[in-house]
């Protein structure tokens, strides 16, 4: 789960990781206010949308009076920001983040994350900061200082040092940047994380350390230990059909192909998808519709895929093991009653009770094409499609 920047950093404070004062609005004129309770007469407006890039694509802005605050939060609110991380549809931005505007001397790098291959936390640092650190790790990783945590010692001390001497640092922030980084990872860790990323941490003209960007993702397996999390998810952010999904307890994600594709297991979806590419077509969907699905689970995921407007062709691939294939055709079939099937639909069935699913769909009336098997399935609607 991703949560916003403004939202990020009012966790950071809660860890004292230090951050520009500032504060959320959805209108030009709650702007106005939280400008006007900062003082000071330099501000930052920044798009709050959950993708990187924001600054480049025109989301964040400075004002050097109150009167600029209202006109640039009047530009960026309802704009749709286009940035690299948001596709070429774009993201409509429905808040800002109002901020003093610091003045930096200093723009770096800091990122803790997962890395599977050592199976640890690692924590990143880099003083090229502000730019894209995927461009950096490709072009110049010898910028990028790693430090690995053993999580049953902890962060140790010197590893602070090591990335604040690796980064070349003034020797006078050590222990500010020690500090900094050692409250971050314990947000990391408090909170499950599976990525907490800084881009710019900046260090001000008067030596100050702040957090002027905030990243936050969290492991969703780890959401129930922290209920009080929940309440941060953005509904707006999420793809509606993936949305929809998760209320009927469906693993749906969007893709970008053309294939509708619906299957039982998580593997025999991986391997579907796999076999649809090799037949030279693309899926337009990851549905996993669980080993015990009911038909009403079956008649919801088929109805989500039919409301991709993408999808030309559908492909059903089901073992049937719990979920019997009488059980998987009468949802289909439920879900035509209700829906308009436009495309047509290829249908490869096996296991129990698969003749009486196969029966049941093939006399429906319906536009449905029965596979020999799964390859023969893939040609058959990637040619439909
Ligand atoms: P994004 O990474 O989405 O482009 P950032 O929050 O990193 O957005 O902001 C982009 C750039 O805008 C920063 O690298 C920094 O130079 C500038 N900036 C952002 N917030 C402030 C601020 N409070 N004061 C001064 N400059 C800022
Ligand atoms: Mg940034």
């Amino acid at each position: 789960m991703k949560i916003h920047e403004y939202q990020a950093k009012q966790l950071f404070q809660k860890f004292n990781v230090p951050i520009p004062q500032g504060g959320v609005a959805a209108t030009p004129h709650e702007a106005y206010q939280v400008a006007e309770g900062l003082g000071g007469d330099r501000f930052v407006v920044k798009a709050q949308i959950h993708a990187g890039g924001r600054g480049k694509g025109g989301g964040v802005k400075v004002a050097s009076s109150l009167s600029e605050v209202t006109s640039l939060a009047d530009a960026i609110l309802g704009m749709n920001l286009v940035t690299h991380q948001t596709g070429p549809e774009g993201r409509l931005v429905k808040k800002v983040l109002v901020e003093q505007a610091l003045d930096i001397k200093q723009e770096l790098y800091l990122g803790v994350v997962i890395d599977r291959a050592q199976a640890r936390p690692v924590i990143m640092m880099s003083a090229a900061g502000g730019m894209e650190i995927e461009e950096v790790a490709a072009r110049t990783p010898e910028l990028i200082i790693k430090e690995a945590v053993d999580p049953a010692v902890g962060l140790q001390p010197y590893q602070t040092r090591n990335l604040a001497f690796g980064v070349g640092l003034d020797p006078i922030l050590l222990r500010t940047a020690s500090g900094f980084i050692t409250n971050l990872y314990k947000m990391f860790e408090a909170y499950d994380c599976s990525l907490v990323e800084i881009n710019p941490l900046v260090v001000t003209t008067d030596g100050q350390m702040l957090a002027l960007d905030a990243k936050v993702t969290f492991d969703d397996n780890a959401l129930y230990r922290h209920k009080e999390l929940l309440e941060l998810e953005d509904p707006d952010e999420m793809d509606p059909l993936e949305l929809e999904a998760t209320k009927h307890n469906l693993n749906y994600i969007r893709l970008d192909g053309t294939i509708g594709a619906m299957v039982n297991g998580a593997g025999l979806a991986m391997a579907t998808m796999d076999l649809i590419k090799l037949a030279g077509a693309e899926p337009a969907n990851f549905l996993d519709v669980g080993g015990g699905a009911s038909a009403d689970m079956i008649a919801n995921g088929f109805r989500i895929i039919l409301s991709d407007p993408r999808v030309k062709a559908i492909l059903i691939n089901i073992f049937g093991g719990i979920l019997r294939c009488d059980v998987l055709a009468e949802g289909v079939l439920e879900a035509a009653k209700k829906v308009n099937v436009n495309v047509p639909i290829i249908v490869r069935l096996e296991g129990t009770n698969c003749e009486i699913g196969r029966n049941l769909l093939g006399e429906s009336g319906l536009n449905f094409t029965v596979a020999g098997d799964m390859l023969d399935a893939a040609h058959k609607v990637a040619a439909l499609a």
